[in-house]
């Protein structure tokens, strides 16, 4: 990580295995970020398998490409104290100055369509097949992630209680 470069997916796995079976996550766990491609989910089945564990569900919070490039395209961010705001859900009091330090805030180049379009393309090449691979252990369990988060969060409570 240091140089910057990719964790390989074996330790990545077996990080995620030694904080599982900590204390904490007797009771279950959610993984949030993690598997992020086909042989990530094949070395966690295969780990999980190892320990007599299996995952009860695969959450997939589907939102369409354009609404996460718009509303991405409206976060603004203040470079000088780190404030994050959106131009809908969080406003500044006073347009393009940070509320905090009276900075101009500005769209991030990690914000920006073309940017955030390059992460969508390769989330659709890399990541997107886990919902088919999921799908096929009658594990996979869709919610609308463009409800509001209130909405979206409560329809994961529900599907997690079953
Ligand atoms: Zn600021």
């Amino acid at each position: 990580m240091d140089q910057g470069l990719l964790v390989p997916d074996e330790l990545t796995c077996d990080l995620v295995m030694d904080r599982i079976q900590q204390d904490d996550c007797k009771n279950g766990f959610i993984l949030d970020g993690f598997p992020r491609t086909i042989p990530q989910a094949e070395a966690l089945t295969a780990a999980l398998d190892h320990i007599n564990q299996k995952m009860d569900f695969a959450i997939d919070v589907d939102v369409p490409d354009e609404n996460i490039v718009n509303r991405m395209s409206g976060r603004r961010a203040c470079l000088n104290c780190g404030a994050t705001y959106h131009i809908v859900s969080i406003p500044t009091k006073v347009e393009g100055i940070c509320d905090r330090c009276g900075s101009e805030v500005v769209l991030r180049e990690d914000d920006k369509p073309e940017t955030v379009q390059k992460r969508l393309n390769v989330y659709h090449e890399q990541t997107q097949p886990l919902i088919e691979y999921y799908a096929a252990q009658n594990i996979l369990k869709t919610v609308d992630g463009t409800q509001p988060m209130e909405k979206v969060f409560a329809d994961i409570i529900t599907i997690l209680e079953k």
